[in-house]
């Protein structure tokens, strides 16, 4: 048993796995305390855009730090607030009209969930019942375990979440089912379905059409079902462009965000909202408002890095590193898809996937051997059971992405045929 009293998250210390320190990070990479230059494959977990402590981002937490830490947001405001939600009104789609700020990806969910509930509470009509797709993740609170996919991950607290409708999830060929399941699921008074756009994370790299996209959100329209997008994970380019539902033509009633939203440097999120949602909570009875906060809402320094990180998508050519590591990753994938040790080769903008072998879930015993392999090579890779991804920092240098590549081929190599 180490010495550290550090009990680390997704991580089983029975297993006795060395937990690297790291003391820091420049553009796509990490530097660990004993000397070791490791090239960060996910982005430390899908948050780090443009590259780690982007040197804009750096210098406005650096000068919000001195002016102000934080300030409490229920009934008072401060400027890098004020200039985020302009900015963020401004870049994301003109319907979404109001933000709701937040701490993670997974309180962005419940504050969607919540505002949805209120809307219809508010008009009267109360709705409860929640749409979900098969196989997604919307983060670990209660409330957004229970949206996602149930499993080996949410066992121990099932008796604690609510119940949902789930709707399958369009593999190919089978979009039909979801579509007809969805509208008879629309049929009697649902609040809300809730997606993540075009590819589902943390359920395995699933990656569905932008159609399938658009004629999810036409049929919650037509019945009055709202649609709250999670692109907490699909945000800020990660697919190629800035929003996912973009590719699909889809403005949702509600869009929660926040890993990219800083750049990946700060615990920030936004729930954005179209107008009637404000509206319906919009009153001079106190006992209608939004009843929803946490201590830091809106920290000035994390406003202050969005904004930093707002202004790097204005000024730099944020969207033509993505095509281009867009363009890198495809060729990569088309290099190792006629690898024999490898199936299912897929990819949607800067995001990669390959499974090693058959699928065998992600308790998969080829997991904890690839974690060690991706290790000993100085990769930070860490595989959805057998599902191996790269969704690196924008700012990657290519021989970093191909010893990446590299090294997922001779895992398939060494662990598969
Ligand atoms: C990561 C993720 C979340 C949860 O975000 P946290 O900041 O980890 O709470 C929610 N939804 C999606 C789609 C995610 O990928």
């Amino acid at each position: 048993m180490s010495d550290s009293p550090v009990w680390h998250p997704f991580t089983q210390h029975g297993l006795g796995e060395p937990i690297p320190l790291v003391v820091r990070g420049e553009g796509a990479v990490l530097h660990t305390a004993d000397g070791r230059r490791i090239v960060d494959a996910i982005s430390s977990w899908w948050v780090t855009t443009h590259g780690h402590n982007h040197p804009r981002i750096v210098a406005a937490i650096r000068e919000q730090a001195e002016r102000l830490d934080q300030v409490i947001f229920a009934g008072w405001t401060h400027e890098p607030a004020e200039t985020l939600a302009r900015g963020l009104t401004a870049i994301m789609p003109a319907e979404l009209t109001r933000v709701f700020f937040s701490d993670s990806g997974s309180t962005s969910v419940e504050v969607a969930l919540k505002m949805a509930l209120g809307y219809w509470h508010a008009r009267g009509e109360p709705r409860h019942r929640l749409l979900v797709l098969e196989h997604s993740y919307h983060g670990d609170t209660i409330g957004a375990m229970s949206v996602g996919q149930r499993g080996v991950f949410n066992r121990p607290y099932a008796p604690l979440l609510f119940d949902v409708e789930t709707i399958p999830f369009p593999h190919p060929g089978r979009e039909q089912a979801t579509l007809d399941a969805l509208e008879r699921a629309c049929q009697s008074d649902a609040a809300a379905f809730i997606v993540e756009p075009l590819v589902l994370g943390a359920g395995g790299m699933l990656i569905y059409p932008p159609h399938v996209l658009a004629e999810m959100a036409a049929i919650c329209a037509a019945a009055g079902v709202l649609f709250i997008a999670d692109e907490v994970m699909t945000g800020w380019g990660r697919t190629g462009t800035l929003l996912a539902c973009e590719q699909a033509g889809v403005v949702p009633d509600i869009l929660c965000l926040s890993k990219g939203l800083t750049g990946g440097s700060l615990p920030l999120a936004v729930t954005m909202a179209r107008e009637p949602l404000f509206a319906a909570h919009y009153d001079t009875d106190r006992a209608r408002m939004f009843f929803h906060s946490s201590s830091y809402t809106a920290n000035p320094i994390a406003c202050a890095a969005a904004n930093a990180n707002l202004a790097i998508w204005r000024d730099e050519p944020v969207q033509t590193r993505i095509a281009t590591l867009a363009a890198w990753q495809a060729d990569h994938l088309a290099t190792l898809a006629t690898h024999p040790g490898i199936t299912g080769a897929r990819a949607l903008g800067t995001i990669a996937a390959v499974e090693l072998g058959a699928a065998g879930g992600y308790l998969s015993s080829l997991g904890p051997t690839l974690l060690a392999f991706f290790a000993s090579r100085d990769l930070l890779v860490r595989p959805l059971g057998n599902t191996v991804y790269v969704m690196p920092p924008y700012g990657i240098e290519p021989d970093d992405l191909g010893r990446i590549w590299s090294a997922i081929a001779e895992a398939a190599d060494l662990y598969v045929l």
